[in-house]
């Protein structure tokens, strides 16, 4: 059965403004089913005997065996496949271990420690959306943020890059929120304007101080100079979600009345995550 077969409406309608893409067909292929891997443990044990019978019966002047290459950090990246089913229908994504586990936190530790599934090689996340994780499983190996709409990539709305920063979030994935917030950014200034619907499910789902609720206000603020510049259709969705009003009276009142000043957001990087000592994002040209 194939991905497309088997996929979900999942925990989004389409009037969540969610775009339903139909994900790429992509081969998962099964940890013992890897081509090439049949014969990977007879040429392990041929390595490994060859250099114990040259270490016994041979002087090596090099103080190491020359037949057992030490893998690289690139090497061990796709060294080995993981299993994460993704939705209450455990959409199967393979994914490679190495490549998983430097993204993000979350996988690190469950894949690496002491849980089943660091033996079993298999997560399951029943409560996500197998159309957001498909986001992700790109990303991971494109490093494009790209949805897929009658077979092609095309931009992630507004809504989307929401619920993307939101999973990378919950998944300790700094660089992959940081590049949905750089394009959460691109949308805002080129569509010249803010939206409202996904307000309560961005602070329901964020912690204070988030990046994503500092984007926003600072982007609402920058485009209107107080509650009353709103059109009427904000209010709904504004006043479900009082964090947020709460949050954007500060941000007004800390401008203190000067008018909005650039519908520009020239340091992209204030609402990045980084490593400490990590180098900073160079600032945008300002115009
Ligand atoms: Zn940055």
């Amino acid at each position: 059965m194939t991905r497309e077969n088997n996929l979900p409406g999942g925990a989004f309608s389409a009037a969540d403004n969610i775009q339903q893409e139909q994900p790429s067909s992509r081969p998962m292929i099964p940890k013992n089913e890897e081509p090439g891997t049949e014969s990977l443990g007879a040429a392990k044990n041929t390595v490994s005997t060859l250099a114990k019978t040259m270490s016994s019966s041979v002087s090596n002047p090099f103080g190491c065996s020359p037949f057992v290459a030490k893998p690289s950090p690139l090497r061990s990246l796709y060294a080995e496949y993981v299993h994460i089913l993704v939705g209450p229908k455990k959409i199967d994504f393979g994914i490679h271990r190495g490549l998983l586990c430097q993204a993000s936190k979350f996988f690190q530790a469950a894949l690496n420690g002491s849980f089943a599934e660091a033996l079993t090689g298999i997560v399951e996340l029943p409560e996500e959306n197998p159309y957001i994780f498909e986001n992700v499983h790109t990303w991971l190996y494109t490093k494009e943020v790209k949805s897929i709409t009658n077979g092609e990539d095309v931009p992630c709305n507004v809504n989307r890059l929401v619920e993307l920063f939101i999973f990378g979030d919950k998944m300790g994935m700094p660089t992959f929120c940081n590049e949905t917030i750089d394009l959460l950014i691109d949308v805002f200034e080129k569509e010249n304007q803010v939206v409202a619907f996904f307000l309560a499910r961005a602070w329901e789902n964020t912690s204070a101080g988030s990046p994503l609720r500092k984007l926003l206000v600072a982007t609402y603020v920058q485009h209107t100079n107080d509650l009353e510049s709103f059109h009427a259709d904000f209010f709904p969705p504004m006043l479900a979600c009082p964090d947020f009003l709460l949050d954007l009276a500060k941000a007004y009142s800390a401008r203190r009345g000067d008018p909005p000043k650039k519908r520009h957001i020239a340091d992209p990087c204030q609402y990045h995550q980084h490593a400490e000592g990590e180098e900073r994002c160079p600032k945008k040209e300002t115009f």
